[in-house]
């Protein structure tokens, strides 16, 4: 399973628009509500003791005291008949010094906290994250500038003046290993550490496919011709909204050159040495991305010779 993929929640979204329903699963004692702070979940327990931990879930009684009215609450889905919310309360001081938190656990960057949980906790991560930020940056109508107000438990917003709808958006990344023969290519952001190298990766363009953009970025990025291109998995990157969609893509041929613009470096992996690096070896002083990244999974899928 690839982090934050595999959500566990029903989510019920024939309820979402039943504002009766929401409102008493969000009083109800049985219900849970995982506060986010600065988009950081808080997860239970002492600080920095390591994986694994547990969301820090609280009840709707504690949530209630620990933003004001208006707070964005956001359904996040049933965990059986256990209804589970998001609470931004990014307006709280801070929530581990003051408050029914404190002692509790700590709150947390959410690419991290996603490695120190359950691969079923952090798919709730990605999906509480990924809200929670949509709504603080959508407070104003894109159309005429109004604001806007959350509704259908926090999957719609609409304007007050022009009655526009707007929605939680996904914006669609795809990220691919282009391989030819033994080797697979593999590039060097200009913002990585020393050594790391990734799968290629950038935004779907409006009116494009998918493989035509797998087949532009390898294209910009790397000058690489492309033949056949084959989907792999998806996987939920909430920084903010992203779906990453993994694929392979056939090159033609191993002349490669960087696009000096996005990338400091391009190079052909040899699979043996793509099977070291995935087993966590320095080679070379080369390194390739923790498994939390769906380009792990991709670069070992080919390595392992699963693809
Ligand atoms: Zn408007």
């Amino acid at each position: 399973m690839i982090p934050f993929a595999g959500n566990p929640l029903n989510r019920a979204s024939e309820k979402r628009t039943d504002i009766n329903w929401v409102e008493s699963r969000r009083r109800d004692p049985s219900s849970f509500v995982l506060p986010m702070w600065r988009l950081q979940p808080f997860l239970a327990g002492p600080e920095k003791l390591g994986p694994p931990t547990a969301l820090g879930l609280v009840r709707p009684g504690i949530a209630d005291s620990l933003a004001g009215a208006g707070a964005p609450c956001i359904f996040l889905g049933l965990d059986g008949d256990q209804a589970l919310f998001a609470l931004d309360i990014t307006a709280a001081k801070d929530p581990t010094k003051v408050g029914p938190l404190v002692g509790l656990g700590s709150f947390c960057e959410a690419r991290m906290a996603a490695q120190m949980v359950s691969l079923k906790d952090a798919a709730i991560i990605a999906q509480a994250k990924a809200m929670i930020d949509w709504h603080q940056r959508h407070g104003f109508c894109p159309r005429c500038g109004a604001p806007t107000k959350m509704m259908d438990a926090g999957y719609r917003r609409l304007c007050g003046t022009c009655k526009a709808e707007h929605f939680p958006r996904v914006d669609p990344v795809v990220i691919m290993l282009a391989t030819h023969g033994e080797a697979c290519l593999v590039g060097r952001g200009k913002q990585f550490p020393p050594g790391m190298f990734s799968a290629l990766a950038g935004f779907v363009e409006p009116g494009e496919t998918i493989e035509e953009a797998v087949r532009r970025e390898l294209m910009e990025e790397a000058s690489v011709k492309v033949g056949e291109v084959t989907y792999y998995a998806t996987q939920p990157w909430p920084f903010p909204s992203s779906l990453m969609i993994g694929c392979f893509a056939q090159a033609a041929d191993r002349d490669v050159k960087a696009d000096e613009n996005e990338l400091a470096e391009v190079r052909w992996l040899e699979r043996c040495v793509a099977r070291e690096l995935i087993a966590g070896k320095q080679l070379d002083g080369l390194r390739v991305p923790p498994p939390i990244a769906i380009a792990h999974h991709l670069i070992r899928t080919w390595a392992l010779g699963e693809k």
